[in-house]
C-alpha cells in the first residue's frame, strides 16, 4: 500500500455511517482480551473481559457496554488509530492495508475470564505472582503490528479528518 492509499482508507472510514462501520468488525473478540502496546511490540494475554462470551465471541452487553463496563471503549477511528492494539486480521486494519497473512484466531478454549485469573493462576500457569502478564500468548510477544504503524505514521492524519469533518457539520 502506498501512503496515499491508506489516508483514502482512512478517509473513507472517518466517512462512514454506524451501520456501515460494525459491518467491518468480524467479531473475532481479540480486541476484549487483555493487551498492551509498547514502541517494540504488542502483547496479548489469554485472558478476555468477563462479559466475553466464550463460545460465541460476543459480548453479553454489547448494547449497553459503554454504560456499564467502565473499562471498555468503543473501536472507532481513534482507537484504530491511535492505540496500536488492533491485531492485523481486524476488520478496520483489514479495510486500510487489505487481508492480513496472520489471521489471528486465538484457541478459545484456553482463553479464561479475567475473574478467572487467580483462580487457575498456580495450577495452570505455575506461576506465583498473579497477573494477566502471566498468561501472554506466547505467539503475540513482539508482534510489530499495522496498527502501531498507523499509531507512529498517520494519528495525526486521522486526527485531523475528523475535525474537518466535525466541522462541516
Ligand atoms: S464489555 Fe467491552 S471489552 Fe468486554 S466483552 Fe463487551 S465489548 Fe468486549
Ligand atoms: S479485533 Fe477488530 S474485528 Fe475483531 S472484534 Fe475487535 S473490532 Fe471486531
Amino acid at each position: 500500500m502506498t501512503e496515499q492509499q491508506i489516508k483514502t482508507r482512512i478517509t473513507e472510514l472517518a466517512q462512514m455511517n454506524d451501520a456501515q462501520w460494525e459491518s467491518l468488525c468480524k467479531q473475532c473478540g481479540v480486541c476484549c482480551m487483555l493487551k498492551h502496546s509498547r514502541i517494540n511490540g504488542t502483547f496479548y494475554a489469554g485472558v478476555a473481559c468477563n462479559h466475553l462470551d466464550l463460545k460465541t465471541r460476543l459480548c453479553d452487553i454489547y448494547s449497553t457496554r459503554l454504560c456499564h463496563h467502565v473499562f471498555c471503549s468503543r473501536v472507532d477511528l481513534s482507537v484504530v488509530l491511535r492505540t496500536g492494539l488492533l491485531p492485523d486480521s481486524c476488520g478496520y486494519i483489514e479495510y486500510i492495508y487489505g487481508p492480513a497473512t496472520n489471521q489471528i484466531k486465538p484457541d478459545f478454549n484456553k482463553i479464561i475470564h479475567e475473574r478467572d485469573m487467580n483462580a487457575t493462576a498456580d495450577t495452570i500457569h505455575k506461576k506465583t505472582a498473579r497477573g494477566p502478564w502471566n498468561f501472554i500468548i506466547p505467539e503475540s510477544l513482539y508482534w510489530r503490528t499495522r496498527a502501531m504503524e498507523l499509531r507512529d505514521k498517520y494519528a495525526d492524519f486521522g486526527r485531523d479528518i475528523v475535525r474537518r469533518m466535525e466541522k462541516q457539520h
